[in-house]
């Protein structure tokens, strides 16, 4: 099956036209700048055909079109007919407590989505503008929402209930959901295989760590805790979001610099992390290389960075009564030799060992613990993407079935 694979964004399209059969992306791209007249379309086909074009596009139904039309254009497309999209796959954000997987959408499913803008106001609407864009300019053609927050639904009450009153909980939905649930689950999956054992039999630590850090913890393929809550600000450090904090802090900082809520929700999610403590970039790059310049705040983001991803993997450790293996992926994840080294290191005495070699070859899917490690240690690129596309392809023809059979 053919499936173009939308992540729309406040201002941004990301798109994969994906055959899954083969599982080859025939053609991907980016719209930046949605809104404004300096939008700009990057389109790269299968054979590294790329064409880059600017011009007003100025909301995401606009959006949409330009992307079913650069698949179709004569020069650089990969169809002819737009009835060779056969399915739309939608990353979507927040799906609540209402979707614990994969969903064909319908007029039912855009009403529960709009019920949940209220849990992630800045991604939700740009996700239903896509879904309504797609419904009108590739009519009949079934579409999926692919949910941030599905894999992690399963979790237990005592994982995801903070400590606050309970009717808050059942009043306004405060809990903990995760997120990058496609994710952890796609390199989970893929570490099973490549330890030739069956996935509902391992216990996985899987580390993503990119712009957006995050860490679950998977007993038997399925998701028990992981470090993001609420929102995506809650767990690790990441590139400018705090992670975890004593609640008390934002309330403090309110007081003494009059910060506005609006204010202190900017301050704790675009100038901390990384960039808050470093003063020098919110990329791990620039700040491995103030470190090694000797950069000191560099040096504590880094350490506080490793230092917070290293007590999840011995809460998570705890928490699953054992470990089979912890998978790095996200651009962190798949790239820095010395993040990982940093976050594995001292772990023997769980029976974790770094292989530094093979920890320092620089790319690509492998193994980075020592052969008689008895926890394995994975690098796994994660591919968000494929993963929509398949679970697409799977609920349409499911659907398919189901049609036919009536
Ligand atoms: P997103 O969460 O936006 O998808 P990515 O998964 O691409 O982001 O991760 C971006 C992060 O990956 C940045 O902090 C960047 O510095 C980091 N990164 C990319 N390549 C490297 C590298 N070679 N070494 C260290 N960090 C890297």
């Amino acid at each position: 099956m053919k499936v173009l694979v939308l992540n729309c964004g406040s201002s941004s399209v990301k798109y994969q036209f994906i055959s899954t059969d083969d599982k080859k992306v025939l053609a991907k791209g980016l719209i930046e700048r949605i809104g404004s007249s300096g939008a700009i379309l990057t389109h790269q086909r299968y054979d590294g055909d790329t064409i880059k074009i600017t011009g007003e596009i100025l909301d995401h139904d606009i959006a949409i079109e330009y992307v079913i039309a650069v698949l179709l254009s004569k020069n650089h497309g990969v169809i002819k007919d737009r009835s060779e999209i056969e399915a739309v796959g939608h990353r979507v954000v927040h799906g609540g407590e209402d979707f614990s997987g994969s969903v064909l959408i319908t007029d039912a499913v855009i009403q529960t989505l709009r019920n949940n803008i209220e849990l992630a106001p800045l991604h939700n609407p740009p996700n239903i503008k896509g879904i309504i864009a797609c419904q009108k300019h590739l009519p009949g053609i079934p579409q999926v929402g692919v949910f941030d927050t599905a894999f992690h639904q399963k979790m237990p009450p005592k994982a995801y209930l903070y400590g606050i009153p309970y009717i808050l909980y059942k009043k306004y939905k405060i809990r903990r959901y995760g997120f990058h649930g496609t994710s952890h689950l796609f390199v989970s999956k893929r570490a099973a295989q490549l330890m030739n054992q069956p996935y509902e039999k391992l216990k996985i630590i899987t580390c993503h760590l990119g712009n957006g850090c995050s860490v679950a913890a998977i007993d038997g393929g399925i998701s028990i805790d992981t470090s993001m809550g609420f929102t995506p600000l809650e767990g690790l450090l990441m590139g400018t979001r705090c992670g975890d904090l004593d609640p008390s802090i934002p309330l403090h900082v309110m007081g003494k610099e009059e910060l506005t809520l609006a204010e202190v929700n900017t301050m704790l999610n675009k100038h901390s992390g990384l960039m808050g403590i470093s003063g020098v970039s919110n990329d791990m790059r620039e700040i491995i290389k103030a470190m090694n310049e000797g950069n000191e705040r560099a040096k504590f983001a880094f350490e506080v960075f490793c230092y917070k991803i290293k007590k999840y993997i011995g809460a998570y450790t705890a928490a699953l009564g054992g470990l089979d293996a912890i998978v790095f992926t996200g651009g962190i994840g798949e790239n820095s030799s010395e993040v990982r080294k940093e976050v594995i290191s001292n772990l023997e005495f769980l029976g974790i060992e770094l292989d530094e070699g093979k920890n320092n070859l620089t790319n690509g899917e492998r193994i980075i613990s020592k052969d008689n490690s008895k926890v394995k240690v994975f690098v796994i690129p994660t591919n968000e993407e494929l993963v929509i596309a398949l679970d697409t392809a799977q609920i349409v023809s499911e659907n398919q079935v189901l049609v036919n059979k009536n």
